[in-house]
C-alpha cells in the first residue's frame, strides 16, 4: 500500500510546541522493533508496511513516552497504539488460569460502542500469538456476562466511559494495576459529554502510568485535557489515511429542500450505487429517510443511538456485506465506523460543524480507492457549505440537478403526513406512498423504544447491582442521580444526538 502524503487537518496549535516523534528511516514493521509474535499477526493481516501514524507512534510508545496523536479512525491508529502496548505487556503474558496472573494493565476508552468493539477486535487480532487477554465493555447490553469475563482476569480492557463507571460502581473491575491509558477519539468524547466521566475514571487510576491520547481535532477543551493528562508527550499528526483530498471527489448539488429526496433516489438509481452511507443530522430524520427510501423501492436501514445495540450491529453488518445498499446515519453513530472500500458518502444534510464533514468523507475513499462525497445542499445550508470550504481551503465543485426532477412524482416531505405518522406504529413497512397532506401539522414522532429496551431518552440509571467481586479493590464511584445518558454509546451525559 503506498503511503499517503502526511499533512494535518488540525487547526494550528497555539500551545508551546511539543517534541516531534523521531523519524523512522525504513517504513517496515520489523524496523519498528516489533517482536515476532506481532510481526506474524500483522503479516497475516496483509499489512505490507506501517501507515504514517504507526511509523510515528510505535517507537515512542515502546520507549514508554506519552503520546498525543492527531489522527482519526481510518489512519491505522488502532494498530499504532495496540501493537506497542501488546509488546510492552508481552514479558508478563502467561497462560495461567488464575485471575491474579491477569491483572488489568491497559485501559482503552472510546466514545462509541462500535469503536470499542472494533478496537477490541483489533487488539485480539494483533495479539493472537501472545497469551494475553482482552475484553470490551459498553452499555446497552447485559452487564452480567461482562462482569464474569472481568472476574476471570483480563490484561486489556476496551470500554465506553459510562459502562466502565457502572463496573466501578459495582466493583466488578479493578483499575489499581493499570499502567497504560488510551483515550481514543478524545474530541468525540468531548462532543458526547464524556469529559466529566473521564475525569472520574482518571481519579481512580494509579498516578504512575503511560498515557496516549488520540483525537481527530483539538478544540480547546481537548487541549486542556491533554495538558492535564500527558507528561512531556510526543506529538504525532497525520491526515486521514484513506481520505487524502485527491482520492475523494466532492460534488455539491444545490437543491431545494423539497427536491432532496427525489434527487437522492435519482442518484442512487442512475449511478447504480451499491453501497452508500447517507448522512442526516438528526435521529428522527434518519428513521424517516430510511423508511421513505424503502417506500421508494430502495433498500435502506438507519443507524443511530435510539436503535438497540443489536439492531445497530445488524444494520452495519448488512451494509458491510452489501445486503443493504443504503445506510442512513447520524454523525455520532457513524463516527469511527470502519467500512472497507465504501465508494459513496452522501450528505443529505450538511453537518453544522465543518469538522464533521471531514469525518463524514473520511468514511469513503478508504484502502487507497477513490470515493465520492456528494452533498445535497438546500439554500438554508449554504452557510455551512461556506464553513466547509473555508476549512478545506477550496471551493467544492457544484453539479446541476437534472431537469427531469422538476417533474418528480416523489416530492420530498420535510414533515410527515398525519396518515404516515399514524401508520408508523401499526404498519411498519407500508407498501404504498401515503398521500401527502402538504399542510398537515407536524406532530412528534411516537417513540419506537420498546418498554424493555434500553431507553436513551431517559435519565441515566446505573445497571442493576450485582454481587461485588472479591477481586475488586476500587472504591465506589459517586454517581450523580438522573444523569442524562449519552446520546450514543456507553452512557454519558450532556451533549446528545439531536432528536428533534
Ligand atoms: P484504524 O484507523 O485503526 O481504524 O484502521 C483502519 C483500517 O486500516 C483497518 O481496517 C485496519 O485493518 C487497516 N490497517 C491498519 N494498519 C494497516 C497497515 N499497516 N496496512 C494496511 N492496512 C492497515
Amino acid at each position: 500500500m503506498p503511503l499517503p502524503a502526511v499533512e494535518t487537518l488540525i487547526p494550528a496549535d497555539t500551545s508551546p510546541p511539543l517534541q516531534d516523534a523521531p523519524a523512522t528511516a525504513k517504513p517496515s514493521f520489523p524496523a519498528l522493533g516489533l517482536i515476532p509474535e506481532l510481526l506474524r499477526a500483522v503479516a497475516e493481516q496483509g499489512y505490507s508496511e506501517p501507515t504514517p501514524i504507526q511509523i510515528k507512534a510505535i517507537p515512542p510508545i515502546l520507549q514508554r513516552r506519552d503520546v498525543m496523536g492527531a489522527a482519526q479512525t481510518g489512519t491505522g491508529k488502532t494498530a499504532g497504539f495496540a501493537l506497542p502496548l501488546l509488546q510492552l505487556l508481552a514479558p508478563q503474558a502467561n497462560t495461567s488460569l488464575s485471575p491474579a496472573r491477569h491483572p488489568l494493565r491497559v485501559l482503552i476508552l472510546t466514545p462509541t460502542r462500535e469503536l470499542a468493539a472494533q478496537v477490541e477486535e483489533s487488539v485480539r487480532t494483533y495479539g493472537k500469538y501472545l497469551p494475553l487477554r482482552s475484553t470490551v465493555v459498553f452499555g446497552g447490553v447485559d452487564i452480567g456476562p461482562q462482569m464474569k469475563v472481568l472476574h476471570a482476569g483480563v490484561e486489556i480492557l476496551v470500554a465506553t466511559p459510562g459502562r466502565l463507571l457502572d463496573h466501578l460502581h459495582q466493583k466488578s473491575v479493578n483499575l489499581s494495576r493499570v499502567e497504560f491509558l488510551v483515550l481514543d477519539e478524545a474530541d468525540r468524547m468531548l462532543d458526547m459529554g464524556f469529559i466529566p466521566d473521564i475525569k472520574r475514571i482518571l481519579a481512580v487510576l494509579p498516578k504512575q502510568r503511560q498515557n496516549l491520547l488520540f483525537s481527530a481535532t483539538f478544540p480547546d477543551e481537548v487541549r486542556r485535557l491533554a495538558k492535564e493528562l500527558l507528561h512531556a508527550p510526543v506529538t504525532v499528526e497525520v491526515a486521514p489515511r484513506n481520505a487524502p483530498p485527491d482520492l475523494v471527489t466532492h460534488q455539491v448539488y444545490p437543491v431545494p429542500l423539497l427536491r432532496k429526496r427525489a434527487l437522492l433516489v435519482h442518484l442512487i438509481r442512475s449511478r447504480d450505487m451499491r453501497q452508500v452511507l447517507v448522512f442526516v443530522r438528526m435521529k428522527r430524520d434518519a428513521n424517516r429517510l430510511a423508511r421513505q427510501l424503502v417506500q421508494d423501492g430502495v433498500t435502506a436501514k438507519e443507524i443511530h443511538s435510539d436503535r438497540t445495540q443489536v439492531e445497530r450491529m445488524q444494520a452495519l453488518e448488512d451494509f458491510k456485506q452489501g445486503k443493504v445498499p443504503v445506510l442512513v446515519a447520524t454523525d455520532i453513530a457513524a463516527r469511527g465506523l470502519d467500512i472497507e472500500e465504501l465508494p459513496y458518502v452522501i450528505n443529505y444534510e450538511l453537518p453544522h460543524t465543518a469538522e464533521d464533514y471531514v469525518h463524514r468523507i473520511g468514511r469513503t475513499a478508504r484502502a487507497g480507492l477513490p470515493g465520492e462525497a456528494i452533498s445535497l445542499v438546500s439554500p438554508d445550508e449554504m452557510k455551512y457549505l461556506e464553513d466547509i470550504e473555508r476549512l478545506l481551503k477550496r471551493k467544492l465543485p457544484q453539479a446541476a440537478v437534472p431537469e427531469s426532477l422538476a417533474q418528480s412524482r416523489h416530492p420530498s416531505r420535510p414533515q410527515e403526513s398525519r396518515h404516515e405518522r399514524g401508520a408508523g406504529r401499526h404498519r411498519p413497512k407500508p407498501h404504498h406512498e401515503p398521500k401527502v397532506h402538504a399542510h398537515a401539522k407536524a406532530q412528534p414522532v411516537p417513540s419506537r423504544i420498546s418498554p424493555h429496551a434500553f431507553d436513551y431518552s431517559k435519565p441515566y440509571e446505573p445497571a442493576a447491582p450485582a454481587p461485588a467481586s472479591k477481586l475488586s479493590t476500587v472504591a465506589p464511584v459517586q454517581r450523580r442521580h438522573h444523569r442524562p445518558t449519552a446520546a450514543l454509546l456507553g452512557g454519558g451525559p450532556a451533549k446528545r444526538e439531536p432528536h428533534k
